[in-house]
Protein backbone atom coordinates (compact mmCIF):
# COMPACT_ATOMS: atom_id res chain seq x y z
CA UNK A 1 0.00 0.00 0.00
CA UNK A 2 0.75 3.40 -0.69
CA UNK A 3 0.94 6.70 1.43
CA UNK A 4 -1.07 8.94 1.67
CA UNK A 5 1.74 12.08 0.63
CA UNK A 6 -0.43 15.37 1.87
CA UNK A 7 -1.94 16.51 4.75
CA UNK A 8 -5.04 17.74 3.12
CA UNK A 9 -7.67 17.15 -0.22
CA UNK A 10 -8.70 19.94 -2.67
CA UNK A 11 -12.33 19.21 -3.55
CA UNK A 12 -12.73 21.10 -7.00
CA UNK A 13 -16.17 22.96 -5.75
CA UNK A 14 -17.39 26.14 -4.25
CA UNK A 15 -20.11 24.36 -2.86
CA UNK A 16 -20.93 24.90 0.79
CA UNK A 17 -22.65 21.34 0.78
CA UNK A 18 -21.03 19.15 -1.51
CA UNK A 19 -17.35 20.26 0.51
CA UNK A 20 -19.28 20.19 3.81
CA UNK A 21 -19.93 16.04 3.22
CA UNK A 22 -16.57 15.55 2.45
CA UNK A 23 -15.46 17.40 5.21
CA UNK A 24 -17.19 14.82 7.26
CA UNK A 25 -16.53 11.81 5.61
CA UNK A 26 -12.61 12.58 5.82
CA UNK A 27 -12.65 13.41 9.58
CA UNK A 28 -11.68 9.67 10.31
CA UNK A 29 -8.77 10.23 8.48
CA UNK A 30 -7.67 13.39 9.99
CA UNK A 31 -7.58 15.01 6.41
CA UNK A 32 -8.08 18.10 6.13
CA UNK A 33 -10.77 19.36 3.22
CA UNK A 34 -10.21 22.27 1.24
CA UNK A 35 -12.45 24.08 -1.56
CA UNK A 36 -12.02 25.99 -4.15
CA UNK A 37 -12.44 29.37 -2.10
CA UNK A 38 -9.64 28.49 -0.83
CA UNK A 39 -7.41 28.94 -3.53
CA UNK A 40 -8.48 32.26 -5.31
CA UNK A 41 -6.14 32.36 -8.10
CA UNK A 42 -6.96 29.18 -9.49
CA UNK A 43 -8.77 29.78 -13.32
CA UNK A 44 -11.99 28.53 -13.87
CA UNK A 45 -11.81 25.06 -15.78
CA UNK A 46 -14.43 24.82 -18.73
CA UNK A 47 -16.50 21.45 -19.01
CA UNK A 48 -16.67 21.29 -22.15
CA UNK A 49 -16.04 17.46 -22.79
CA UNK A 50 -18.80 14.81 -24.12
CA UNK A 51 -18.95 12.66 -21.20
CA UNK A 52 -18.90 13.20 -17.63
CA UNK A 53 -15.48 10.92 -17.28
CA UNK A 54 -13.67 13.57 -19.62
CA UNK A 55 -15.37 16.55 -17.69
CA UNK A 56 -14.20 14.95 -13.76
CA UNK A 57 -10.95 13.95 -14.96
CA UNK A 58 -10.30 17.10 -17.05
CA UNK A 59 -11.01 19.64 -13.98
CA UNK A 60 -8.63 16.72 -11.66
CA UNK A 61 -6.08 16.71 -13.69
CA UNK A 62 -6.08 20.57 -14.52
CA UNK A 63 -6.22 21.69 -10.96
CA UNK A 64 -3.81 19.24 -9.67
CA UNK A 65 -0.85 20.07 -11.49
CA UNK A 66 -1.22 23.63 -11.36
CA UNK A 67 -1.61 23.14 -7.62
CA UNK A 68 1.02 20.19 -7.22
CA UNK A 69 -1.97 18.51 -4.64
CA UNK A 70 -4.19 15.95 -4.65
CA UNK A 71 -7.73 16.92 -5.93
CA UNK A 72 -11.47 15.67 -6.52
CA UNK A 73 -13.29 16.17 -8.82
CA UNK A 74 -17.06 15.68 -9.55
CA UNK A 75 -19.42 15.79 -12.60
CA UNK A 76 -23.17 14.78 -13.00
CA UNK A 77 -26.22 14.63 -14.88
CA UNK A 78 -29.63 13.14 -15.47
CA UNK A 79 -29.71 10.47 -18.79
CA UNK A 80 -32.58 9.31 -20.23
CA UNK A 81 -31.80 6.61 -22.36
CA UNK A 82 -35.46 6.87 -24.26
CA UNK A 83 -34.27 10.75 -25.18
CA UNK A 84 -30.49 9.42 -26.96
CA UNK A 85 -29.06 10.17 -23.27
CA UNK A 86 -30.29 13.18 -22.86
CA UNK A 87 -29.89 15.82 -21.24
CA UNK A 88 -26.49 14.03 -20.08
CA UNK A 89 -23.54 16.07 -19.61
CA UNK A 90 -26.12 19.48 -20.55
CA UNK A 91 -28.11 18.80 -17.95
CA UNK A 92 -27.53 21.88 -16.07
CA UNK A 93 -28.17 24.03 -19.48
CA UNK A 94 -30.35 22.30 -21.50
CA UNK A 95 -33.02 24.32 -22.11
CA UNK A 96 -30.57 27.20 -22.80
CA UNK A 97 -27.51 28.78 -21.44
CA UNK A 98 -28.86 30.79 -18.36
CA UNK A 99 -31.60 28.13 -18.05
CA UNK A 100 -33.03 27.98 -14.86
CA UNK A 101 -34.18 24.57 -13.17
CA UNK A 102 -37.56 25.20 -13.95
CA UNK A 103 -37.12 25.89 -17.49
CA UNK A 104 -34.82 22.67 -17.76
CA UNK A 105 -37.74 20.58 -15.45
CA UNK A 106 -40.17 22.29 -18.32
CA UNK A 107 -38.35 21.15 -21.24
CA UNK A 108 -37.84 17.53 -19.86
CA UNK A 109 -41.23 17.10 -19.09
CA UNK A 110 -42.32 18.63 -22.79
CA UNK A 111 -40.18 15.93 -24.71
CA UNK A 112 -40.68 13.02 -22.01
CA UNK A 113 -44.32 13.45 -23.09
CA UNK A 114 -43.66 11.61 -26.55
CA UNK A 115 -41.72 8.64 -25.12
CA UNK A 116 -44.17 5.91 -24.12
CA UNK A 117 -44.50 5.77 -19.88
CA UNK A 118 -43.27 2.44 -19.90
CA UNK A 119 -40.00 3.60 -21.07
CA UNK A 120 -39.55 7.10 -18.94
CA UNK A 121 -36.86 5.27 -17.14
CA UNK A 122 -33.61 7.37 -16.54
CA UNK A 123 -30.53 7.50 -14.02
CA UNK A 124 -28.44 10.47 -12.19
CA UNK A 125 -24.96 9.57 -12.64
CA UNK A 126 -22.36 10.76 -10.55
CA UNK A 127 -18.12 10.41 -11.62
CA UNK A 128 -15.22 11.36 -9.45
CA UNK A 129 -11.95 11.70 -10.76
CA UNK A 130 -8.77 11.85 -7.83
CA UNK A 131 -6.17 13.48 -9.66
CA UNK A 132 -2.79 12.64 -7.64
CA UNK A 133 0.79 14.19 -8.73
CA UNK A 134 3.12 11.36 -10.89
CA UNK A 135 0.05 8.79 -10.45
CA UNK A 136 -2.81 7.88 -12.79
CA UNK A 137 -6.34 9.44 -12.23
CA UNK A 138 -8.78 7.47 -10.84
CA UNK A 139 -12.40 7.65 -11.52
CA UNK A 140 -15.58 6.00 -9.96
CA UNK A 141 -19.16 6.24 -10.76
CA UNK A 142 -22.17 6.22 -8.51
CA UNK A 143 -25.75 5.96 -10.50
CA UNK A 144 -29.87 6.27 -8.88
CA UNK A 145 -32.19 4.89 -10.94
CA UNK A 146 -35.90 6.48 -11.42
CA UNK A 147 -38.57 7.61 -13.76
CA UNK A 148 -39.63 11.19 -14.96
CA UNK A 149 -42.57 12.58 -14.08
CA UNK A 150 -44.75 14.51 -16.33
CA UNK A 151 -45.89 16.59 -12.68
CA UNK A 152 -42.89 18.07 -10.49
CA UNK A 153 -43.74 16.58 -6.70
CA UNK A 154 -42.11 17.70 -3.40
CA UNK A 155 -39.72 20.93 -3.13
CA UNK A 156 -36.57 19.61 -1.64
CA UNK A 157 -33.46 18.88 -3.66
CA UNK A 158 -32.78 21.01 -6.44
CA UNK A 159 -32.58 20.44 -10.46
CA UNK A 160 -34.52 17.74 -11.71
CA UNK A 161 -35.39 16.14 -8.58
CA UNK A 162 -39.35 17.44 -8.21
CA UNK A 163 -39.79 15.31 -11.43
CA UNK A 164 -37.89 12.36 -10.79
CA UNK A 165 -39.36 9.15 -9.28
CA UNK A 166 -38.39 6.61 -6.84
CA UNK A 167 -40.03 3.46 -7.32
CA UNK A 168 -38.34 2.27 -4.38
CA UNK A 169 -38.82 5.39 -2.13
CA UNK A 170 -42.74 5.86 -3.73
CA UNK A 171 -40.95 9.27 -3.68
CA UNK A 172 -39.61 11.80 -6.12
CA UNK A 173 -36.17 12.34 -4.98
CA UNK A 174 -37.76 16.22 -4.27
CA UNK A 175 -39.51 14.53 -1.75
CA UNK A 176 -37.43 12.56 0.33
CA UNK A 177 -35.33 13.97 3.39
CA UNK A 178 -32.04 15.70 2.92
CA UNK A 179 -30.75 12.39 4.90
CA UNK A 180 -32.39 10.10 2.88
CA UNK A 181 -31.47 11.68 0.02
CA UNK A 182 -28.00 11.69 0.83
CA UNK A 183 -27.97 7.66 1.38
CA UNK A 184 -29.25 7.04 -1.63
CA UNK A 185 -27.90 9.23 -4.37
CA UNK A 186 -25.82 8.67 -7.40
CA UNK A 187 -23.08 11.48 -5.48
CA UNK A 188 -23.27 9.41 -2.10
CA UNK A 189 -22.49 6.07 -4.08
CA UNK A 190 -20.00 7.68 -5.97
CA UNK A 191 -18.55 9.38 -2.40
CA UNK A 192 -19.02 5.65 -0.93
CA UNK A 193 -16.73 3.72 -3.92
CA UNK A 194 -13.77 6.97 -3.60
CA UNK A 195 -13.38 6.09 0.06
CA UNK A 196 -13.56 2.40 -0.32
CA UNK A 197 -10.96 3.13 -3.20
CA UNK A 198 -8.78 5.29 -0.88
CA UNK A 199 -8.89 3.22 1.98
CA UNK A 200 -8.07 -0.12 -0.37
CA UNK A 201 -4.60 1.84 -2.21
CA UNK A 202 -3.20 4.32 0.86
CA UNK A 203 -2.30 3.97 4.20
CA UNK A 204 -4.48 6.82 5.23
CA UNK A 205 -2.37 7.40 8.58
CA UNK A 206 -3.92 9.29 12.01
CA UNK A 207 -2.18 12.65 12.24
P1 LIG B 1 -22.90 19.44 -11.84
O1 LIG B 1 -22.32 18.12 -11.49
O2 LIG B 1 -22.91 20.37 -10.67
O3 LIG B 1 -22.26 19.99 -13.08
O4 LIG B 1 -24.46 19.17 -12.17
C1 LIG B 1 -24.99 19.23 -13.46
C2 LIG B 1 -26.50 19.29 -13.47
O5 LIG B 1 -27.03 17.97 -13.36
C3 LIG B 1 -27.18 20.08 -12.37
O6 LIG B 1 -27.22 21.45 -12.67
C4 LIG B 1 -28.57 19.46 -12.38
O7 LIG B 1 -29.35 19.98 -13.44
C5 LIG B 1 -28.27 18.01 -12.69
N1 LIG B 1 -28.09 17.25 -11.43
C6 LIG B 1 -26.95 16.63 -11.00
N2 LIG B 1 -27.15 16.03 -9.82
C7 LIG B 1 -28.44 16.29 -9.48
C8 LIG B 1 -29.24 15.93 -8.34
O8 LIG B 1 -28.80 15.28 -7.39
N3 LIG B 1 -30.50 16.39 -8.37
C9 LIG B 1 -31.02 17.11 -9.38
N4 LIG B 1 -30.33 17.48 -10.45
C10 LIG B 1 -29.03 17.05 -10.51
Amino acid sequence: MKQWPYSYVLIASRNKGKLKQFSDLFREFHLEVKGLDQFPDLPDVEEDQDTFEGNARKKAETISRLIGGPVISDDSGLVIPALGGEPGVYSARYAGINATDEMNNQKLISEIRSVPKAKRQGYYICVMALAIPGRETQLVVGKCHGEILTEPRGNQGFGYDPIFYIPEEKKTMAELSDERRYQISHRAKATKQLLTLLRQEYVLTRR
